[in-house]
């Protein structure tokens, strides 16, 4: 039996980290990433008794921007409701979240796996606050507990279980972190947790109702997202294939060993005890709020894509500027401003300033401005600098305020298009090459790179080479 006799069923609900300025019920920073543990907590986030949440704004526009961007509206209507477990990291013995009424229901994104397009539809998706952290020292009998994130705000979106391959759980996460970081939903600093990924994955036989399904959850990566559904397919359908059954449970994923391992303790159906959160007045929108947020939402990806597609570049290009938010509009300015042409060669130099490291923190991106780009960008179309110079050159504009001729000319890069100062040179190189020469006039063209060779090797490399190949050409009587 082959594996295409098994339909893979794939659910993925993902916590993305708010990018609001303080917590979601208090007043106290919410950026947790430098800050030493316990440092950022209050009343409130500790859960003193008596403590009263207030609802901060922000993380409401920022829910409705992630709606658009989902290609729905935020819900008119939602309300808060205490979801009651106990641990350590949760003082108050209760979730704040949304459970019957989330901000978000329905929606869709778009992606692109195995060469087509496929829509993935949004389940619903609700504001909740995060817990704080337990830390287990190595070797420790203790646990250490930060409260740091407790109280961030975070979306928790669910999908529809329609992804039905490794392939296609990848391209989901990854176009859903694109959507929230361009909606300016979250910083997206996947280091930090700033998106968690749980996947529920099941197998069935072809034509079978869905199979028991498994669940790994907190997963950070859009690799270790792909590697885990893959390997859960696997598993299960080595189980099926052996006769056994898949049970119902949270695995956890091994990055090290790249592999699911059975947690222990398997639990039981989970009775949160759910009731309205009566510190919170339930949330109503008006249409003017999300009139306003509609008015102000960004560019998001496909839009983009739409735009970068006239640069007449590979696909696959587009997305690596995608995955680098911040060349992005570099790019789309020199493309208004100057010919598609100087956008395809300002987005290469871009592209290859820095690695793209997407999923790291820390990235600083070259803040330069598009006139300086397209004056560069035409320097190469005059034939002034040649492409290996153009690049020297940009790579000076990222720390220099000077124009790009400037810089040419300080570093002594500019290419001779002088006619009568070439000529010079290549009368030298046929002078000195009679062999080579005789050759070319003989018909054999493919020599006479080699005496362009030369006149680049004499002049420093400031020759042009197209200008040097005419004069050689005219010098050996090849063309009129
Ligand atoms: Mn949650």
């Amino acid at each position: 039996m082959t594996n295409s006799q098994y339909v893979p069923t794939i659910g993925i609900e993902t916590h993305v980290q708010l990018k609001t300025k303080t917590k979601l019920f208090s007043a106290v920073g919410n950026d947790a990433r430098q800050a030493p543990p316990n440092t950022l907590i209050s009343h409130i986030d500790v859960g003193l008794p008596g403590a009263l949440p207030v609802l901060n704004q922000a993380a409401i526009e920022l829910c409705a921007r992630a709606a658009l961007a989902l290609n729905t509206d935020p819900q008119k209507f939602s309300w808060f409701e205490r979801k009651h477990y106990f641990y350590p990291d949760l003082p108050k013995g209760y979730q704040i979240t949304q459970y019957q009424a989330p901000i978000i229901k329905g929606g869709f994104l778009e992606i692109e796996a195995g060469g087509r397009t496929k829509k993935i539809k949004i389940e619903r998706a609700n504001l909740e606050e995060d817990a704080g952290k337990n830390i287990h020292p190595a070797g420790a009998d203790y646990t250490l507990i930060d409260l740091n994130r407790a109280g961030t705000p975070l979306l928790e979106i669910v999908s529809r279980p329609e992804i039905n391959s490794a392939a296609e759980a990848k391209a989901y996460v990854r176009e859903l972190w694109l959507l929230m970081k361009y909606a300016d939903v979250t910083d997206g600093d996947l280091y930090h947790g700033h998106m968690r990924f749980d996947i529920n994955v099941s197998v069935a036989r072809a034509g079978d109702k869905l199979g028991t399904r498994s669940e790994i959850k907190n997963l950070n990566s859009f690799r270790s997202v792909e590697a885990a559904v893959a390997y859960e397919i696997k598993r299960q359908i080595e189980l099926l294939e052996k006769g056994q059954k898949v049970i119902q449970e949270t695995r956890g994923w091994d990055e090290a060993k790249q592999k699911s391992v059975a947690q222990r303790g398997k639990e039981e159906a989970e009775d949160y005890r759910y009731m309205p959160e009566p510190d919170i007045p339930p949330l109503e929108l008006t249409d003017k709020f999300i009139e306003d947020v509609k008015a102000e939402l960004p560019k998001l990806p496909p839009q983009l894509r739409r735009q970068l597609d006239k640069l007449g570049i590979d696909k696959k290009v587009t997305e690596d500027i995608l995955d680098r938010q911040s060349i992005v509009k570099p790019i789309l300015d020199v493309l208004a401003a100057g010919s598609p042409a100087d956008a395809r060669r300002v987005a290469f130099w871009l592209i290859h300033a820095q690695p793209a490291e997407t999923e790291k923190v820390g990235i600083v991106e070259p803040e330069i401005d598009s006139a300086r780009l397209i004056s560069l960008s035409k320097m190469v179309d005059g034939g002034e600098l040649s492409s290996t110079a153009a690049k020297a050159v940009f790579d000076e504009l990222l720390s220099s305020p000077e124009d790009p001729m400037t810089i040419a000319k300080r570093l002594n890069l500019l290419q001779v298009t002088d006619t009568a100062a070439i000529e010079k040179i290549v009368e030298e190189v046929i002078t000195e090459n009679p062999k080579v020469a005789e050759d070319i006039k003989q018909g054999e063209m493919k020599a006479i790179g080699f005496l362009v060779g030369q006149v680049m090797t004499k002049s420093q490399g400031q020759a042009n080479p197209k200008v040097a190949q005419e004069l050689i050409k005219k010098q050996l009587d090849l063309v009129e």
